[in-house]
């Protein structure tokens, strides 16, 4: 990591270098959908859209933070105050100077540790909208689109949208979500004067199709969690995305590992970089609690009813491996009088985002999920993570209890284990370089089972026509 200073001058945007982006393109566009009300902005689940750009007085009489270190826009510190940032996490540290510097870079961190806000504040901070007063005061969202961001899943882009939002009240930028599933010509107005783009792979390059999605003014475009972009099948997807931003003057690149895939994409798509790399052995968080059960596969959900019982947990989440499984849990659950939902990719995305922010203002205690909510659920009090399933990607796993202990805050995770599951649980703890302790249910302990062939070789050494329990008879004597 370069130590590139901080401190000493005012703070940079690119506005700064370059003057006004007014000129050209779509530069000027102020008309169109201005007044499209908040789009659902803020809103949580009603995402879809964004909000409309216009920028919130600024109040005064803000406490001071560490990120003034940074020499922001007071606008976008503003922002971090009012959200309530106080101290820089470690991935913020590294990554806000290096893009403040306009250098690509490449970040890897666990889930939960504020890796949104470590490249969104840099990149709003240039984007330089906080320094034009008069905008400001007519309140006008400014387009082109200047910031890409894409995400492996809806979940992920709609948190991105809703940092972005928050980042940005008191400056008049809109930002706009982009992802399957919700009404392309509402995405399509909207983007007509939206400075932030958040979305996930397959509807932006859509949109770009389609001619809705102009990127020939892009400043900056991040990969998030581009592991797991290629693990859902977007490899192809994008690549075309990073050849049609070929005008951008930034890239930046987050993930949970950085194996031999994405090291090929920051060789032919990267170039010239800088790394943020958040320590291996403190991938999931310290201040999870983390246990496992072994316990008979056909006991499974007997015990996770136990475990319910008797955890109780204020807001948890179980994880589940097939949607059959959330569905037949969950009503399990229900029946047994626990507060349980469930989400998974069968539901429709405007059903999924209501549950989600029912679960978020905690109207129910227990969500039944798939994989589909391990990422880019930004609840900050989620107290436990159960794995009825355990994951059979190591990552998944550190995805998956990354929904708890979020910032600093406490967390458990349970996992179920069944004796198939060996080979899994190992290279979990190989990842994350740490025993997870096994504990034992009264009433569901399984008996280890010998090891393969061992029982072939028992019965090799038994005479014929003499029954197993001579052996014991035997020894008995
Ligand atoms: P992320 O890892 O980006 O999903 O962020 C996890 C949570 O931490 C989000 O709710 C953020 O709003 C919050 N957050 C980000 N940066 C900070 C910070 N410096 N201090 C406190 N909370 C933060």
């Amino acid at each position: 990591m370069s130590d590139s200073q901080h401190g000493g001058h005012p703070h940079r945007s690119r506005r700064n270098e370059r003057g006004p982006r007014s000129g050209g393109g779509r530069g000027n566009q102020r008309g169109g959908s201005r007044d499209g009300g908040r789009g659902g902005g803020g809103g949580g689940g009603r995402t879809s859209v964004g909000h409309s750009g216009h920028a919130e007085p600024l109040p005064t009489d803000l406490p001071a933070t560490e990120f003034a270190a940074f020499d922001l826009a007071p606008r976008i510190e503003a922002a971090i105050a009012v959200a309530g940032y106080v101290t820089p996490s470690p991935i913020q540290a590294g990554m806000i100077p290096l893009v403040l510097d306009e250098k690509n870079v490449v970040g890897r961190a666990q889930t939960g540790t504020g890796k949104t806000a470590a490249f969104l504040v840099p990149l709003l901070a240039l984007l330089g909208a906080s320094e034009d007063e008069e905008r400001i005061a007519k309140g006008e969202p400014e387009g082109p689109v200047r910031i890409l961001v894409v995400a492996p899943t809806r979940e992920l882009a709609i948190q991105i949208g809703k940092e972005s939002e928050k980042l940005t009240r008191f400056v008049p930028v809109r930002t706009v979500c982009c992802y399957g599933g919700t009404p392309l010509d509402t995405q399509i107005r909207a983007l007509k004067n939206a400075s932030v783009v958040a979305g996930t792979p397959g509807r932006l390059l859509d949109l770009i199709n389609r001619g809705a999605l102009d990127l020939s003014h892009l400043d900056a475009i991040v990969l998030d969690e581009v592991d797991r972009m290629y693990d859902l099948g977007f490899r192809e997807d994008v690549d075309r995305l990073l050849n049609a931003s070929k005008s951008r003057q930034q890239t930046i690149l987050t993930s949970a590992t950085l194996n031999s895939d994405v090291e090929d994409l920051i060789a032919k798509h990267v170039g010239e970089h800088e790394r943020v790399i958040i320590e291996t052995n403190s991938l999931t968080v310290e201040a999870i609690d983390q246990t496992f059960y072994f316990v008979d596969p056909r006991r499974k959900p007997d015990l996770l009813f136990e475990v319910i019982k008797t955890l109780d947990p204020p807001k948890g989440i179980i994880f589940v491996r097939t949607r059959f499984s959330v569905d037949r849990l969950t009503y399990q659950l229900q029946q047994r009088g626990m507060g349980a939902e469930l989400i998974h990719s069968g539901l429709p995305q405007p059903k999924r985002e209501r549950i989600l922010e029912m679960f978020r203002e905690g109207k129910f205690p227990i969500l039944v999920a798939t994989d589909v909510a391990s990422r880019g659920l930004d609840i900050d009090d989620i107290t436990h993570v159960v794995n009825f399933d355990i994951p059979n990607s190591a990552e998944d796993y550190v995805h998956r209890v990354g929904r708890t202990a979020r910032m600093g805050k406490e967390g458990a995770a349970v996992t179920l284990v069944t004796m198939d599951d060996g080979p899994y649980l190992t290279a979990i703890e190989k990842l994350i370089n740490k025993e997870i302790r096994q504990e034992i249910w009264p009433g569901f302990e399984v008996k280890k089972p010998e090891p393969a062939g061992a029982k072939a070789k028992k019965k090799a050494a038994r005479p014929p026509g003499v029954p197993p329990w001579a052996n014991v008879a035997r020894r008995r004597k």
